[in-house]
């Protein structure tokens, strides 16, 4: 970057909000996806709408790549500076704006993580029901532009079925505001939508506002233990043919339900092939029948135990079993590579074995934990150490195979992560040649020079 574009940068964010030291570059050369690195030349940290606009200019002007950057919680290299150029960090538009209870909303800047805006909603006996992993650290910026999913997928949907209108940024300077306040809106085309889950790729998100739902008054949980993961995903199907529609319903494969063992010491059964954690919210009455039902549909399809509570606090004991799964599988090797493919539900099973057979075949360990709810699967690779190069490679050629067999089953190559750099080379096989030259001319449209997040979605 040429001198009068670092004065330039410096001047609109001040001297304390620029960085370019090497030291301080470091921590913005990666983020969560292990093996994807890149340095870039700056990083600025705007104060407002108005700033963001004006890097925004200047880059279009000087054809500087800008990567806009939330938490860098991202597990698919979306936020790793390919081509050099500003990271845009959002971490300063860190406020919650209006918590609406009459109108069942919040209006938030990008950089307030998941959980402090689901905190500050459940002190208004509010939900916001998008639940990623990683909520404590990841923004709602992220979570919108990775369209982000989670633990409550199936009940109550994904990001994007909670965005109702946003305040952007094209690359090119302008600010638009989508949607807004109203739950019924169809005046042109669905911008919101389109910017939701574009991965910093056409536009920054510099405002949202968001559905919130009345919280549930009580949850409960409950632990089946399977012989196979074949029997759970059977108890899966059953669930959902029962009519049943449960805020939770996630799976521990074999090896994840050791390692988390070993991990947190949960008392949970080592023994066991598959665990499967099922729950439902709302009402005290609904939510112990459907437990209930849930537990029958268990019993019958084959789990050697079931246990369920109706303790807020023991329910998230048991729903730490789910979350500690990447943390745990970490332990075993110093490099873990977390994927994410996703199949039609009643093909869970069949997928999981055929990762079982991809792994063996490539000769790595592929641990799967997941969303049985929304056959989301997280197959995670253990390597022993970054630098044994030949195991990596083995590890991508067994993913490679993992994402043939998603599409095979009908199913996709991400369920909530995201393409970024690490799946775009995937990308043209799920959608053809016609729908990604498509992608690029919507990029095109929205990003003329091309400066916003390139070597990602629309390139
Ligand atoms: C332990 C762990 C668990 C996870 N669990 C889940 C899970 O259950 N479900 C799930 O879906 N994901 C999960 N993730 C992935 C990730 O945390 C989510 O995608 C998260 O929403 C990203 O938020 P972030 O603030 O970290 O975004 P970042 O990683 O900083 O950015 C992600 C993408 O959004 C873009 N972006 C960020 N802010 C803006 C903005 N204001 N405007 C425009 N573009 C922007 C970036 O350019 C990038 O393309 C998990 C990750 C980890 C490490």
């Amino acid at each position: 970057m040429q001198a009068p574009v670092r004065s330039a940068l410096k001047s609109i964010v001040g001297n304390e909000h620029y960085r370019e030291a090497d030291g301080d570059l470091v921590p913005y050369s990666r983020d969560a996806t292990p093996l994807f690195s890149a340095r870039p030349d700056a990083v600025v940290l705007p104060a407002d709408t108005r700033e963001v606009s004006a890097v925004l200019d200047l880059a279009t002007r000087h054809g500087i790549p800008v990567v806009p950057r939330g938490a860098g919680s991202n597990l698919c290299a979306a936020t790793v500076a390919l081509h050099g150029g500003v990271i845009l960090s959002l971490s300063r538009l860190n406020r919650i704006l209006e918590i609406e209870p009459a109108e069942l909303l919040a209006r938030v800047q990008p950089g307030v993580t998941s959980a402090a805006l689901a905190d500050a909603a459940a002190e208004r006996d509010l939900l916001w029901a998008p639940d990623p992993g990683s909520r404590t650290v990841a923004t709602i910026g992220g979570t919108i532009a990775t369209n982000a999913g989670g633990l409550r997928g199936l009940k109550y949907g994904v990001t994007r079925d909670h965005v109702l209108g946003l305040e952007a940024v094209l690359p090119t300077g302008e600010v638009i505001r989508t949607g807004g306040r109203l739950h019924k809106d169809v005046a042109g085309y669905d911008l919101t939508r389109l910017i939701t889950g574009s991965e910093g790729t056409l536009a920054v998100i510099t405002e949202a506002t968001l559905a919130l739902r009345p919280a549930p008054r009580t949850s409960g949980t409950g632990v089946a233990y399977f012989s196979d993961l074949a029997a759970a995903g059977r108890a899966v199907t059953a669930i959902i043919a029962d009519g049943l529609l449960p805020a939770t319903l996630e799976f521990l494969d074999r090896t994840c339900i050791r390692a988390v063992e070993a991990f947190a010491g949960l008392g949970l059964r080592t023994d066991a092939g598959a665990l499967l954690l099922f729950g439902d919210d709302g009402e005290p009455d609904t939510v112990t029948r459907a437990l209930t039902r849930m537990s029958d549909a268990c019993a019958t399809h084959g789990a050697l135990e079931v246990t369920r509570t109706a303790h807020i606090a023991e329910a998230e004991a048991l729903l730490a079993a789910r979350r500690c799964a990447l943390p745990a599988l970490s332990r075993l090797g110093a490099l873990t590579i977390l994927e994410d493919a996703t199949v039609p539900r009643p093909r869970i099973a069949e997928m999981v074995e055929r990762i079982d057979t991809i792994a063996e075949r490539h000769d790595v360990t592929i641990a799967t934990f997941g969303h049985a709810g929304d056959g989301n699967l997280h197959p995670t690779c253990v390597v022993g150490s970054p630098t044994d190069t030949e195991t990596v490679a083995r590890a991508e050629h067994a993913f490679k195979d993992i994402f043939a067999a998603a599409i095979e089953f009908g199913g996709t190559i991400t369920g909530e992560h995201g393409v970024g750099a690490a799946k775009l080379p995937y990308l043209s096989t799920q959608l053809g040649p016609d729908q990604v030259a498509l992608l690029r001319r919507v990029k095109d449209a929205f990003d003329p020079a091309g400066i916003l997040n390139p070597g990602k979605l629309g390139s």
